[in-house]
């Protein structure tokens, strides 16, 4: 178990492979470290979005559908299915969405045809909703640009809301971390985001939503958001913050793989 003071970071539960193309791990390479590192619980998180292929075709995300190939448990640590999925408008609605497929990854008709992401869906255990590109919501409302994170937040996979305080779309932050609450999700509190390219501004966002989530009593979830295995399970920025903040730890989801495999059953059955 990794500690660090009164903070327990058991999972990791954002993290890419290769997959993603520009990370630098396999998914074997990340397990090896999580374990190195005494991570309990890893979650693969690649990207799922535009960001894989331009083509849009079921061949370019099958790295999704053929996760039962992994062991669960995976030299002693459990590995989790995710996907990093992109909010693609204001409604809310996640990449794929409206992609249909005719065709399987062979090439062959579907029997029913199925939109990617219904596709995806099925084969994954949770999603991240995270934006990566934000001019859809380039002069939009705050009352859009909530609603839009609150709706991502009711589609019955995303159990995360992802690196929210650099996302770039501004929201009623309250409205919409106790949306999260409501439906038992998370707000993760990402590594990534305090990194020095990303200035103040950013670190400071993200501290304010870790102190709202600690006044409302909102969940979260740390995770690394790491891109190359070394950086798996290291919470060096987020553990400091965790700590100078006095949070809760009660209200850390990713304290340990018992505490975050039950809120996930938690939010899926919310949902269901
Ligand atoms: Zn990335
Ligand atoms: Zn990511």
């Amino acid at each position: 178990m990794v500690t660090s003071g009164n903070v327990a970071f058991g999972c990791d539960v954002h993290t890419h492979t290769i997959f993603s193309r520009h990370a630098y791990s396999t998914i074997g390479e990340c397990v090896a470290v999580a374990r190195e590192r005494g991570l309990e619980l890893l979650g693969s998180c690649d990207h799922y979005s535009r960001m894989i292929s331009p083509t849009l075709h079921v061949r370019d995300y099958q790295h999704f559908i053929n996760f039962s190939v992994w062991p669960r448990v995976w030299d002693g640590v459990w590995v989790m299915h995710g996907a990093e999925a992109d909010i693609v408008d204001l409604d809310g609605h996640l990449f794929g969405w409206d992609l249909m497929c005719q065709k399987g990854i062979t090439g062959a008709k579907l029997t029913q045809p199925i939109t990617l992401k219904d596709m995806v869906w099925r084969s994954i255990d949770y999603a991240v909703a995270s934006i990566h590109d934000a001019t859809f919501a380039r002069g939009a409302s705050l009352t859009q640009t909530t609603n839009m994170y609150v709706r991502a937040l009711e589609d019955p996979k995303v159990l995360i809301l992802g690196h929210l305080g650099r996302s770039g779309v501004p929201a009623d932050l309250d409205v919409v971390l106790l949306a999260a609450k409501e439906h038992h999700k998370l707000i993760e509190i990402n590594e990534h985001s305090f990194q020095e390219h990303y200035g103040e501004r950013i670190g400071l966002a993200c501290r304010r939503i870790a102190e709202r989530c600690a006044e409302l009593g909102v969940m979260i979830a740390t995770s690394t958001d790491a891109h190359i295995a070394h950086e798996v399970g290291r919470f060096d920025a987020v553990s400091a913050l965790l700590e100078e903040i006095h949070f809760p730890q009660e209200l850390v989801a990713t304290r340990d793989a018992k505490t975050f495999l039950g809120v996930l059953e938690e939010a899926v059955g919310a949902c269901a």
